[in-house]
């Protein structure tokens, strides 16, 4: 294990983005996300994924600084055209478009289309929510099927996040922000190199029995090489039963199809769609009740006995926020394979990791 503070993993990172061939102002951009994403808890969406974005903007399947098209433009309405760049990029065009409306009209919805991925969808819930706005993300993953519907062993969904971001007055925001799948692929990808396993039932195998051994995703691997998912035979299972497996349904009709996109198939190349809806509470809520109730309702939440002595009720976004404390102050963790592959991808591109 090695541990190292956010700032010099994100100049680490950085560099091997620059080095790869993103401008400085992109590399410092996706590069602080992927940090975000460790300081957040999230591994699984941190600098882990740096090997894969390099080996992504290589084969041309993410294209470096890309300006996006804005392809539908009406005062509620936008579809944003990633054309490949990274989501980093992309996503923070797209949310700029959809807080620019709302502020206009109190309204927008956004579609994504093509955009490399987003990462932790959070983070564009977070840049709506530092405006007041509330937000509502439906997201999908074009060419990566990896989850198996209720009842079923046969992948059919992508791990297809689901995000809504709340703003509270005088703390941070209400966050919920996950895969609709047991556990999001990255932490599959996490725990195949030495990290923390995935819960216990969280893959499937083709004969229909729950496991968590990442050989069902991604087949035979030597422990630095390369995860490749169409080599497995199982599938990740999707969350909550049939109300969990609806909703991956929903983010692939609604950040896929509806998006432009396109919904998860095989034949696809990988691309993040994403609906996105913007409202703006004061323009909703002419009485100003929004704000007292939420808060007030939250501490009506947290006030709830705890199933089991010293637990506590957290909201969701709160393990981050504590994460996000714990891990600025002490470092960030790093499984050895994942330093290793950080180490071999840094010197692909020229880059010293140190
Ligand atoms: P997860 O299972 O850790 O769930 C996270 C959510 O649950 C957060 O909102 C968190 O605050 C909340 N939470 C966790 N513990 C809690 C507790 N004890 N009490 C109350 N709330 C609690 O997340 P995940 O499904 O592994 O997803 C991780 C990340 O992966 C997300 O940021 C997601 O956006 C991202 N993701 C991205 C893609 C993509 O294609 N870009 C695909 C899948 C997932």
């Amino acid at each position: 294990m090695k541990t190292l503070q956010a700032s010099r993993l994100e100049r680490l990172g950085a560099d091997i983005l620059a080095g790869a061939g993103c401008s400085r102002a992109e590399a410092d951009r996706v590069a602080g996300y992927l940090v975000g994403a460790n300081l957040a808890g999230h591994d699984s969406h941190g600098v882990a994924r740096l090997p894969r974005y390099v080996q992504m903007l290589g084969s041309g399947v993410m294209v470096a600084d890309q300006v996006v098209d804005v392809v539908v433009d009406t005062p509620v309405l936008a579809v944003v055209d990633g054309k490949f760049g990274f989501g980093q990029t992309v996503a923070e065009q797209a949310v700029a478009v959809g807080v620019g409306k709302c502020r206009d009209a109190g309204l927008a919805a956004v579609g994504v289309r093509n955009a490399g991925h987003l990462g932790r969808i959070a983070d564009w819930a977070e840049l709506a929510a530092r405006e007041g706005f509330v937000s509502i993300h439906f997201v999908n993953a074009a060419g990566s099927v990896l989850v198996a519907p209720f009842g079923s062993v046969d992948r059919r969904f992508s791990t297809a996040p689901y995000c809504v971001g709340v703003p509270v007055a005088g703390r941070e925001p209400v966050m919920l922000d996950f895969a609709t799948s047991v556990v999001a692929e990255g932490k599959v990808f996490v725990a195949s190199q030495g990290g923390k396993p995935v819960p216990e039932d969280a893959l499937i195998g083709p004969d229909g029995t729950p496991g968590n051994d990442p050989h069902l995703l991604y087949g035979d691997y030597e422990s630095t090489g390369r995860r490749d998912v169409r080599n497995g035979s199982g599938a990740i299972r999707s969350f909550g039963d049939h109300k969990g497996s609806g909703l991956a349904l929903m983010c692939e009709v609604l950040g896929g199809a509806l998006s432009g996109n396109g919904c998860t198939a095989p034949d696809r190349r990988f691309a993040n769609g994403m609906l996105s809806i913007y409202i703006d509470p004061a323009r909703l809520d002419p009485d100003d009740m929004f704000p007292a109730e939420v808060k007030r309702y939250l501490a009506f939440v947290k006030s709830a006995r705890p199933a089991a002595e010293g637990q506590e009720i957290l909201l969701p976004g709160e393990p981050e926020k504590r994460m996000r404390e714990e891990r600025l102050a002490n470092g960030i963790p790093l499984s050895d394979e994942t330093w290793s592959l950080l180490g071999e991808c840094a010197r692909s591109v020229g880059v010293n990791a140190g």
